[in-house]
């Protein structure tokens, strides 16, 4: 639909074409693009005068137009450009033709008067503008009407954006260009050399990549758009076209290693054919350089360009969609930078190919795409740079923490390792300690049990030697002295019991596994038994009630009694009483041991359960001080506990074991 209205358009322009550009008082801007007429000239033979002769001058000829600037595509070929004018009276005689593009490669312009009455038309060449960028003539128009003859040719495409100013007009539209043009070439030169200055400093390749790509970019554009020096080699068509053509096959180049660093693909594969087509820019750089030096024909590179153009095209756009799927803001922006220079060439060639018309804008499609995507590009590297640096911070941040818990839990290791160490050293020190007071315990029991050997062995010989003694005489009393020695060698088969036991005694750690014993006969027995060795003390059982069968370890618990009962003996005076009680309460059996001498004085209840501790180390009383803690011992295998302290009635000790009864049928 807008492709018929655009053509029907064109042809309503071609139809006006044939009119002529009229010129009045107060014009001052004409685009007089629209009513040129054109005779193509393949041969490029064609003079002025061959123009001039009625049978040429019948070939030229309005081609359809889309828009109002005259555009005829790719050609090379001379083409002569007819405009007829008139000049009303009144107006300015003095105009300015300008002819504002950059593949013009040659251009003359002819001013032809109205032939006056029989007289034949002279052809004027008209003076071309000096030190101007692109091609314009200075022409001085007679009055009434003129002809204007224009032979052009291009070096690549040939549009033809025809103007007829006045000579301020001109100046102030020139001005205007160079102002747009300086603005827009200064923004991106700063924004080039903040780019190389910040990727040099902070190590950034990427801004170094993009100033590359986009100074060489912006260099052929410079040159497209006749910016140098009128009078620089580089004005010389074959030189500018050359260096343009080379400054954008080398920010092809630079646009690959930018790619390639900003996107980082995946595939291998991809990575490589960008570096390929990279490398293959460069080699076109390097041909079009042959080629311009040496004016030689290469003819693939006619189709090199395109080529690369459309191959790099698909390269990046694959690359371009393997990133959108990995998502982040600065591929977007790196996105929206390549659909901008797309978009740019694709309307320039488009227009090149006469399927666009030839506006302002559209001649200027790829300078803005450019520009456009430059802002973009730069907007992408420094979201990356941003986006990279904080993933780096981050990620040392991390790191600091992570070394910060390792470094806690060392010292919690080394914490607890030292507790272990602590732990095991004090263990071991106690494990010797332990083993050192076993080792002297041994002895001390040894000496202490030897001491003891002697007072029964005493009593066997003293009873035996006064049994002699009366069997002389006649008297006999032998089993009163039979009863001593018997009692005596009783004790002496305890004492080594004793010693037995307390071997036993010290491995064991925990409580005892006790046998069930029938607490009256067993007590009556020891008391019995006792009665034979202590001869000099009354040792009573106390009345009690029946008290049953409760599980102890007899052997030992016989010894503990059998201490205290001697105790009770060796520290009361002769002929006075010990008594002991056993009765259960609160689930616990206790036998209580009182006698009738000194006591032990309240400071000292503790200590006498010490080893080795007597209250008096000088007393004549034979002893070692290890009874008590011997009777301790037994008491706390059987879980209970033994306490000193007084009589209910009068001077003496009272010791008291109490063990939680374990109760038991025998
Ligand atoms: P040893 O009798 O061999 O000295 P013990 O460990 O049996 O050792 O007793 C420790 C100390 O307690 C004794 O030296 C003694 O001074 C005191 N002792 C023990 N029993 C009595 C008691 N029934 N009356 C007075 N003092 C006693």
């Amino acid at each position: 639909m807008a492709w018929s209205w655009l053509c029907a358009l064109a042809l309503a322009i071609s139809q006006v074409a044939a009119a002529d550009v009229i010129l009045q008082k107060d014009s001052k801007t004409l685009s007089v693009s629209p009513h040129v007429r054109i005779l193509h000239d393949p041969s490029g033979q064609l003079t002025i005068k061959d123009l001039l002769s009625a049978e040429s001058a019948r070939t030229f000829d309005r081609p359809a137009a889309l828009g109002e600037v005259l555009n005829l595509g790719l050609t090379r070929d001379v083409h002569w450009v007819q405009l007829l004018l008139r000049l009303e009276p009144g107006a300015d005689q003095y105009w300015i033709l300008d002819l504002p593009f950059h593949a013009i490669s040659h251009a003359e312009a002819y001013l032809v008067m109205t032939e006056s009455a029989g007289e034949a038309a002279e052809p004027v060449l008209l003076p071309r503008l000096g030190g101007y960028r692109y091609h314009a003539w200075q022409v001085r128009l007679p009055s009434g009407r003129a002809t204007i003859y224009l032979k052009v040719q291009s070096s690549g495409s040939l549009t033809l954006p025809l103007q007829l100013q006045s000579e301020e007009s001109f100046l102030l539209e020139e001005q205007r260009h160079l102002f747009m043009q300086a603005m827009y070439f200064g923004a991106l030169l700063i924004l080039l050399l903040y780019s190389v200055a910040y990727g040099w400093v902070n190590r950034e390749r990427n801004y170094v990549l993009f100033a590359g790509f986009m100074g060489f970019a912006g260099m052929a554009m410079f040159l497209g758009n006749g910016l140098t020096s009128p009078w620089s080699w580089l004005e010389e068509v074959r030189w500018r076209n050359g260096v343009e053509s080379v400054g954008y096959a080398i920010a092809g180049a630079w646009a690959m290693a930018f790619t390639r660093r900003f996107l980082r693909p995946v595939q291998p594969w991809l990575d490589k054919g960008l570096q390929l087509v990279g490398s293959l820019y460069a080699m076109l750089a390097l041909a079009i350089v042959w080629r311009t030096v040496f004016a030689g024909a290469v003819s693939w590179l006619e189709y090199a360009t395109p080529g690369l153009s459309i191959l790099s095209g698909l390269l990046i756009f694959w690359a371009l969609l393997q990133a959108h799927q990995r998502g982040s803001q600065h591929n977007r922006f790196f996105e929206l930078a390549w659909v901008c220079m797309t978009l740019g060439a694709l309307i320039a060639s488009l227009r090149t190919l006469v399927f666009l018309p030839s506006g302002t804008l559209l001649l200027y499609a790829v300078q803005i795409g450019i520009g456009a995507a430059a802002i973009f590009f730069s907007l992408a590297i420094f979201m990356q740079v941003h986006h990279e640096r904080n993933a780096r911070e981050n990620a040392l941040k991390q790191s600091a923490e992570d070394r910060q818990k390792l470094i806690e839990h060392l010292q919690l290791s080394e914490q607890r390792l030292e507790k272990t160490v602590t732990t095991r050293t004090q263990e071991l020190s106690d494990a010797l300690a332990s083993e050192k007071r076993m080792r002297e315990q041994y002895v001390r029991f040894g000496a202490m049990i030897s001491h003891e050997f002697r007072n029964p062995l005493g009593v066997i010989e003293t009873q035996t030697a006064l049994l002699e003694r009366e069997l002389a005489a006649g008297i006999d009393r032998a089993g009163k002295r039979i009863g001593s020695v018997r009692a005596a060698t009783q004790r002496l088969a305890l004492l080594f019991e004793k010693w037995l036991q307390s071997d036993r005694l010290n491995n064991i750690r925990d409580r005892l596994e006790g046998t069930p014993v029938m607490l009256d006969a067993w007590l009556q027995d020891i008391v019995q038994r006792c009665h034979a060795y202590h001869f000099n003390h009354e040792i009573r059982l106390l009345p009690h009630s029946p008290l049953g069968a409760v599980k102890i370890d007899e052997p030992l618990m016989r010894i503990a009694l059998l201490n205290l009962i001697d105790n009770a003996c060796k520290y009361s005076p002769a002929q006075t009483e010990v008594s002991v009680l056993a009765t259960i309460e609160e689930g616990m059996l206790c036998i209580s041991v009182s006698d009738q001498g000194p006591g032990i004085p309240e400071p000292l209840r503790l200590k006498i359960f010490e080893e080795y501790y007597r209250v008096d180390p000088d007393t004549p009383v034979p002893g070692v001080g290890l009874g008590l803690p011997f009777v301790k011992k037994i008491v706390d295998l059987h879980g209970g506990f033994v306490s000193a302290g007084d009589t209910a009635d009068g001077p003496g000790a009272c010791f008291t074991i109490r063990i939680p009864i374990q109760a038991a049928t025998v």
